[in-house]
Formats: C-alpha cells, sequence, structure tokens
C-alpha cells in the first residue's frame, strides 16, 4: 500500500473537490513522475475528502494561541460526568499518541474519582455498572 498524496490546509480544497476518480487520476499522474511504473502496477485506491464528511466537516482541530489559553483549560475538565477524550484535547492534536495519552489521563481520572467517591475493599477495578459519578 502507497499513500498517493496527503494535502492539508487550503491545498487540500480543490482537490477534495474532485471526484474520487479524478483524485485517483491526480495520484497517478503526479506519482509516475517518481514511480513510472505506478500506472502499470496500481489496482485500487481509496481517498477521504474530511471537509465533505458530514458530521466532520474537517480532519482535526487545532487551537489558536487564545484557544489554548481560554478554551483549552475547560475543555480537559470533566463537568459533571462528562470527561472529553481524544487527540484534540491533548498538546498533541491529530496524532495517534494523543489519543493514547488522553484515554489513558481519562481513565485514569475516572478510576481514581470512583475510587474515591466509594473506598472499596477487594478487587483493584470495580465492575462498570458500580460507577456512580454525579
Ligand atoms: C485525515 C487524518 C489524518 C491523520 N493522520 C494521522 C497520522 O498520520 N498519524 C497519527 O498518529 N494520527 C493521525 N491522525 C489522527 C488519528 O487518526 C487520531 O488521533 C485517532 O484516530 C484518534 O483516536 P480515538 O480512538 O481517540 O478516536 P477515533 O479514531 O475518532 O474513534 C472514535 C470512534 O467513536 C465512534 N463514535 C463517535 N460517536 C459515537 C457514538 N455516539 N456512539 C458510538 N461510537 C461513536 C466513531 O465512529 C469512531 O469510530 C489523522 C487523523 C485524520 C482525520
Amino acid at each position: 500500500m502507497l499513500v498517493g498524496y496527503y494535502v492539508m490546509g487550503q491545498q487540500a480544497r480543490p482537490v477534495g473537490e474532485r471526484t474520487p476518480a479524478e483524485r485517483q487520476a491526480l495520484a497517478l499522474e503526479q506519482g509516475s513522475r517518481i514511480h513510472p511504473q505506478y500506472p502499470v502496477e496500481f489496482e485500487h485506491a481509496f481517498s477521504v475528502a474530511w471537509h465533505r464528511v458530514a458530521w466532520s466537516y474537517g480532519s482535526w482541530a487545532t487551537f489558536s494561541a487564545e484557544a489554548r489559553k481560554d478554551v483549552y483549560p475547560l475543555l480537559i475538565k470533566p463537568q459533571g460526568r462528562l470527561y472529553l477524550a481524544g487527540d484534540h484535547v491533548t498538546y498533541w492534536n491529530a496524532w495517534m499518541q494523543g489519543a493514547f495519552q488522553s484515554a489513558r489521563q481519562v481513565a485514569t481520572a475516572i478510576h481514581t474519582r470512583v475510587g474515591q467517591e466509594r473506598p472499596h475493599r477487594g478487587a483493584a477495578v470495580r465492575p462498570l455498572r458500580s460507577l456512580s459519578l454525579s
């Protein structure tokens, strides 16, 4: 498998506006300048224009310096039982590393909270149905 192209920002728009078949043709045309065997060896292609995906309308979130200061601290705090987790609530936006880091932090925070709210002897991990966050 080979990544045919990976465009972002405003450069991605004209590519994303094309049909999948047109994007495939573009990738083959551009790629064959480097790998002349491209058109012969090619089998299948798949592409996603993230700004056209319903409920997404974009690829990933980044923060302006201002939002990082004002909004980010609020997003990483739980509100009642609601915890946000994902690369979008880390300094590793758009990276799996951020997703893992956030998942671990949130799971740890919930685990700690449950332990404090309902001290419990015995099993180290409580069954999910006994979670009682308010
Ligand atoms: C275009 C693009 C390129 C990327 N390139 C890279 C890269 O090169 N390297 C890298 O490290 N990272 C990359 N990333 C980032 C990486 O994909 C994310 O960091 C990672 O997928 C986040 O993992 P996650 O499990 O937190 O969330 P997701 O992978 O988004 O998983 C969340 C899941 O929850 C499901 N879901 C949502 N709502 C509900 C609901 N109500 N009920 C049930 N299920 C629900 C969704 O369908 C989805 O399957 C890229 C992301 C994009 C968009």
